[in-house]
């Protein structure tokens, strides 16, 4: 089986580290670090799930240790731990935040997984990572990026992302993160 000949609109859960329990339902699902101590929990509705977006800036490239970065946004109240929470540690910096706050990166001590980052400039929120949800399939529907930010750094070799939204920059997170229709509509102001 591969995530192309799956089913669609049906969980896909391949061999993907070391745990083999991941689940996905109607309004919920797990996301697990590559060793498997770390389980969360968390929503792929609204409002728990605020949004979803790629990003290119240089923070990402470097913590993530690849060439961009998938996110999905979910509220603190709505998210918790299946599992591991003692193992997160916690690395925060504010030299390279454009918003000049701090930012906090979430990882698996044992085996290095960012988990999720927070940030003071988005209080009650978890920044997650699309790589460590359990379900391929929910990943590449439900979680597919809605915004792209830092198009004016990515590498040029990256397709074109079909996105609703495109930033040359950081977004302006008021105005636009969660502002959307895609997974509750919300009546219009
Ligand atoms: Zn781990
Ligand atoms: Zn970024």
């Amino acid at each position: 089986m591969s995530l192309a000949a799956a089913p669609k609109n049906e969980p896909y859960f391949p061999l993907a580290g070391l745990a083999d329990d991941g689940w996905s339902n109607d309004t919920e699902a797990t996301a697990t670090c590559y060793c498997g101590k770390v389980q969360m929990k968390f929503p792929h509705e609204a409002p728990g799930l605020v949004d979803t977006f790629a990003c290119s800036c240089s923070d990402c490239k470097s913590f993530s240790a690849t060439s961009f970065a998938t996110n999905f946004v979910a509220l603190d109240s709505h998210t918790s731990f299946v599992r591991g929470e003692e193992l997160l540690t916690e690395f925060s910096q504010s030299k390279t935040i454009g918003s000049g706050g701090w930012m906090k990166q979430h990882f698996c001590k044992v085996c290095g997984t960012l988990m999720f980052r927070t940030g003071e400039v988005a209080p009650g929120v978890r920044i997650m990572r699309v790589g460590t949800v359990d379900d391929h399939m929910l990943a590449q529907t439900k979680l597919a990026p809605r915004i792209e930010q830092y198009t004016k750094d990515k590498f040029s070799w990256i397709g074109p992302l079909d996105t609703e939204i495109k930033c040359e920059a950081s977004m302006d997170f008021g105005a636009v993160l969660g502002k959307t229709d895609r997974w509750a509509p919300k009546a219009k102001a």
